[in-house]
Order: structure tokens, then C-alpha cells, then sequence
């Protein structure tokens, strides 16, 4: 199977994060006093710019502890998920590569040339003896935590190399090694830091919602382009229910048969929505917070925007950029990002189609989703610490 979709690469956001969220970091200012290490540093974070300027952005607004050690495990994911997309690998050599990555964070000077589908992976693994230098300088405890998620991840992507998406429980299993893992990942780093409290490493079922709705929006959104790349991300079991091949639905954008199976796969995105609020209530960090719900709010805000489009089957759909400046800067506590959440699920409300076959579903979805909003908007909430 051709892989290429991940949370780690959003279309969106790039430049207005500048807006909000801004303030450089020189690297030069950490407390790391060795040449090598900071030229190490200093590459990680030019090629996170590189390889990502939205998430450059909401990594760079961390504090400052945690910040070096995300970049980091953005970095080594990223590098792997570089082996899983090159398509000029054969299936073998790409397996071996994703079993033992993780292995290679600990080999000093390991880099591996040509490989990567775009310049800037393959100049990142290239160089990877420099990640690897700024891994082997963090906290043994934020190595271990990042060396067990990409052995996890390695290994779930291996296993789809040679298999496809059949059924929703694979669709769950992919997206749970390629997005879930980078949650978990994420939680387990806040809580070893003590930016987050501990038992924030316990909530996996959560961690792992927030990266599955983020995955599952790109891949429904990413319908038309997948497609003319001959990737196929849609569990086959959902849309053999409504059509004979995967293009049929871009040839027949005008049929309900077409809609109801968009609106299928929104509604099972959809079904995370309260588990990404439960995670977010649990923060305490305002920068933490910011880093993970901004890019919550676009998922949501991208659902409602593809909810019964048929605009999918055909072209590119994305969010306003004016809605996404508005979005950013409206993220920076929970009741801000329970209002988003309300609204967007009041706008895919008032777009469920009459008599289509799964409206009823979708009208539960939203009223789940808008009585926990009511619940979560009568709570109240202590105020963020700020790092
Ligand atoms: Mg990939």
C-alpha cells in the first residue's frame, strides 16, 4: 500500500501561527554550553521549519524544557515516516528500515542518503547524525519515552506495508500507529517534564483520540488527492457500501450514493469529538494547551467545511484563511475551544441533508457533541499556569 498521509504534515495554518504565536527562539540561549550539541539543535531546528513551519511555530511556543525534546521526536517520526512514504524502496528494504529505526536514534554518525519523496526529507536523513547528537544529549527519560513510540510506530508501519485498509478496525489500527502513537508520545513527554501533571500519561485512550481525529480529517479531506496518487485511505468496508470502485464517488460527485459515504466517514471522525475535549480539560500548561487544541479546532472547523460537500469528490476543499487566523487566536483556553467546538457542530447541524442514509446518525454525532459543550460551558475551570 502507498502511504503518504500523516498529522505530522498540515496543509493549513503555516504562516499565521507567526501571528499569534511567533516569538523566535534563539538557540543559542539554551543552557547547552557544547559547540557540537548546539550545532545539532540548531539544524533540528532549521530543518523543523523546513519540514513543517506550522508545527515549527506551536513547538517553538513551548516551554523551553519541553520544547528542544518535541522538536526531537518531531524530527526522528518525521525521518521515519520519510521511509514509509519513498515509494522507490522495495517492500523489503522499507520494512527492515521501519522496524529498526528506532534503533538507529543510538548509532552515532547514522544517516541514510536518498532517501525521502521530497528534498527536504531527504536532506533530513541525510543528516541524521545531527539528530541523533541532540537525542543522545536529552534526559534519559524523554529517550526512552521517544525510543518506545517510534519502535511502536515502526512496527505498525511495517505491518501495512503490504496490506490494505479493509475494514474499520484496520482503518482504527493505521491511523492508531501513524497518529494515536504521536498523542500517547506527547502525553507521556508532558507528564516526565512536569509541565503536565502525571497522570496525564495514563489517559492512552484519549492521547490516542486526539491524533485519530486528526488523521481521520486529513484522510477525508484528502479524498480527490489520494486518489490521483492511487492511495486509498478509506476503509474498504465503509465505501464497497456505496459504490463499485473508490473513483466511483469522483465520477458520480453528484450522487447521494457519493454523499452518504462522505458523510459516513465524517460522522465516524466526528465520533472523537467529546474524547479531544475530555484530553484538553485535563491541561494545565497554558503553551501545552495551545500546542495541542490549535490543531484540534482546525480539524473540527475542516469537518464542518467538508460535511456533505461534494466539492471532495472533485478538488482541494480547505478551511478560510480568515476562519483559520480566527480559529488560532481563539485557542488559548478550554471555553474558548468548547465555543469553537459548539459552533462547528451547530454548522454541520444545519447542513444534514433530509432522507439521506446517514443524517440520523449525524444529528446524534451533534447533539452528543453539543449537550457536552452545555455540560463543559456550566463547569468552571481553573486558568492556565503560564510556563
Ligand atoms: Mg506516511
Amino acid at each position: 500500500m502507498s502511504i503518504k498521509k500523516s498529522i505530522l504534515k498540515p496543509k493549513e495554518m503555516a504562516a499565521l501561527f507567526k501571528l499569534k504565536l511567533g516569538g523566535k527562539k534563539i538557540v543559542g540561549q539554551h543552557k547547552n554550553d557544547n559547540l557540537k550539541n548546539n550545532e545539532s539543535l540548531i539544524f533540528c531546528y532549521d530543518t523543523l521549519d523546513k519540514v513543517s513551519r506550522s508545527f515549527a511555530a506551536v513547538i517553538r511556543q513551548l516551554p523551553e524544557e519541553i520544547s528542544d525534546v518535541v522538536c526531537i521526536f518531531y524530527l526522528i517520526l518525521r525521518g521515519l515516516d520519510s521511509v514509509e512514504d519513498d515509494m522507490d524502496l522495495s517492500n523489503e528494504a522499507k520494512i527492515l528500515l521501519l522496524r529498526e529505526f528506532y534503533a538507529k536514534n543510538f548509532e552515532e554518525g547514522w544517516s541514510l542518503t536518498n532517501v525521502g519523496d521530497k528534498q527536504e526529507y531527504r536532506d533530513l536523513l541525510a543528516n541524521y547524525d545531527k539528530v541523533i547528537d541532540a537525542f543522545l544529549v536529552l534526559d534519559e527519560k524523554y529517550q526512552k519515552i521517544i525510543t518506545e513510540i517510534c519502535k511502536k510506530m515502526g512496527d505498525g508501519m511495517a505491518d501495512f506495508v503490504e496490506s490494505k485498509i479493509t475494514s474499520i478496525e484496520d482503518y482504527n489500527l493505521y491511523c492508531h500507529y501513524v497518529a494515536g502513537l504521536v498523542g500517547i508520545g506527547l502525553s507521556e513527554l508532558f507528564a516526565a517534564s512536569e509541565i503536565e501533571s502525571r497522570e496525564l500519561k495514563t489517559k492512552e485512550v484519549l492521547a490516542n483520540s486526539m491524533g485519530l481525529f486528526l488523521q481521520k480529517t486529513n484522510i477525508v479531506r484528502d479524498y480527490k488527492e489520494d486518489l490521483d496518487e492511487n492511495r486509498i485511505f478509506w476503509p474498504e468496508e465503509v465505501w464497497t457500501l456505496y459504490g463499485p470502485t473508490f473513483e466511483s464517488f469522483s465520477l458520480n460527485h453528484e450522487k447521494p450514493e457519493s454523499l452518504s459515504c462522505l458523510n459516513h466517514m465524517v460522522n465516524d471522525a466526528l465520533s472523537h469529538a467529546t474524547d479531544c475535549l475530555d484530553y484538553l480539560k485535563l491541561l494545565r500548561n497554558e503553551r501545552a494547551f495551545r500546542f495541542c487544541a490549535i490543531p484540534q479546532v482546525m480539524a473540527i472547523a475542516t469537518l464542518a467545511e467538508v460535511y456533505n460537500n461534494k466539492k471532495v469528490f472533485t478538488e482541494n476543499v480547505k478551511i478560510r484563511k480568515g476562519l483559520t487566523a480566527k480559529l488560532i487566536l481563539n485557542s488559548g483556553s478550554i471555553e474558548e475551544v468548547v465555543k469553537i467546538y459548539k459552533k462547528m457542530a451547530a454548522s454541520i447541524e444545519g447542513k444534514i441533508p433530509d432522507g439521506l442514509l446517514n443524517s440520523p446518525r449525524t444529528r446524534e454525532i451533534v447533539e452528543n457533541i453539543n449537550n457536552y459543550c452545555d455540560l463543559a460551558l456550566s463547569e468552571s475551570y481553573k486558568p492556565h499556569e503560564i510556563a
